[in-house]
């Protein structure tokens, strides 16, 4: 990648940035189609969020994805919000429109992505165990995918009602359930997806599921693990012990990236450069098969 003085900027920001595994995925993309861009991370503070997005106007920054704690707060200073990000309450992917920014939210694709093509979802429950952002991108996914069944079980009395309260305009939609409900709910359902941090490293030993409740999970389920450090969690190991289906958060987290690419550039995104940027940046083995286009 050579920078010239042509060359485009893209980027993702947040505080803290560090972590960030987008600028390797995204700059493996562009290096592999040969486009003169770039793609920063940078730190933004909550306070300096409107200064920074006048500022990108500015110097023409292309887009920019946005992770925590920016996703909801930055909402108001775009004007244009997807139906999908409106839905889902938050946006991770901004665009330029001849009006301004234009936020949506590619987590539910990316979500959806590794699902659609394994089963018919009509009939089908899932349980969704965690009620953070992540799994707010979770139930509209298994909406559009058609589930008949959307149960989620959180810790939290008081957030797990709030939850239940933000998807009222879709009367019936969601379930909630207090955390200690999963293990009876566990046995009757087709997709187990957890969005708790729980089994992520450091703390690879715990799982949110306990052992003896995997065991009753039915045959044929999928258990979706949102998490891709480890790649294989407890959870998963003990999943597919049983002989579930299991999905890590690798190509979610690849795929979403992908839509967000294509949108700023406007051609294919090379996914499986991508994922192989990060399987190798992380030392990351892949447990779902290798990505085609
Ligand atoms: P978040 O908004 O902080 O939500 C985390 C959820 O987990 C909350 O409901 C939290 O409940 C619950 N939780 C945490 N510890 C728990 C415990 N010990 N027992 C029960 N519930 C617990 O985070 P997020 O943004 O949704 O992200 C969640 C996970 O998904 C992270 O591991 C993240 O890396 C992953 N993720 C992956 C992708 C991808 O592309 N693969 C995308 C987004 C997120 P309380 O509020 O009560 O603490």
């Amino acid at each position: 990648m050579q920078i010239t003085g042509k060359t485009k900027l893209l980027g993702v920001i947040g505080d803290p940035i560090a972590h960030s595994l987008s600028p390797v995925m995204h700059n493996a993309a562009i290096t592999h189609l040969g486009l003169d861009y770039i793609y920063l991370p940078f730190q933004i503070k909550p306070e300096d969020l409107q200064t920074a997005i006048e500022g990108f106007r500015a110097i023409n920054l292309q887009g920019f994805n946005i992770t925590i704690p920016h996703k909801q707060t930055i909402m108001p200073l775009l004007t244009e919000i997807s139906a999908t990000a409106q839905l889902v309450g938050a946006v991770n992917t901004v665009y330029q429109t001849p009006q301004g920014w234009a936020g949506t939210n590619t987590d539910v694709q990316g979500f959806i992505a590794p699902l659609k093509n394994l089963r018919d979802w009509r009939k089908t429950q899932v349980l969704i165990l965690g009620y953070g952002g992540a799994a707010r991108a979770v139930v509209v996914g298994c909406q559009q995918l058609g589930c008949q069944e959307i149960h989620v079980a959180g810790r939290n009395p008081e957030k797990l009602r709030d939850f239940w309260q933000s998807w009222a305009n879709f009367p019936g939609l969601v379930s909630i359930h207090p955390w200690e409900q999963r293990a009876s709910l566990l046995p009757h359902m087709d997709l187990v997806v957890n969005t708790t941090p729980i089994g992520t490293t450091p703390d690879v030993h715990a799982s949110p599921v306990d052992l003896s409740v995997i065991t009753a999970l039915k045959s044929g389920a999928i258990a979706y693990d949102l998490i891709y450090n480890p790649a294989k969690t407890l959870f998963l190991q003990q999943a597919e012990q049983k002989g579930a289906i299991i999905l890590n958060g690798l190509e979610m987290l690849v795929q979403q990236g992908a839509i967000a690419l294509e949108m700023w550039l406007n051609c294919p995104a090379p996914l499986a450069v991508m994922q192989k940027s990060l399987s190798s940046y992380q030392g990351l083995p892949t447990i779902v098969k290798p990505l085609q286009k």
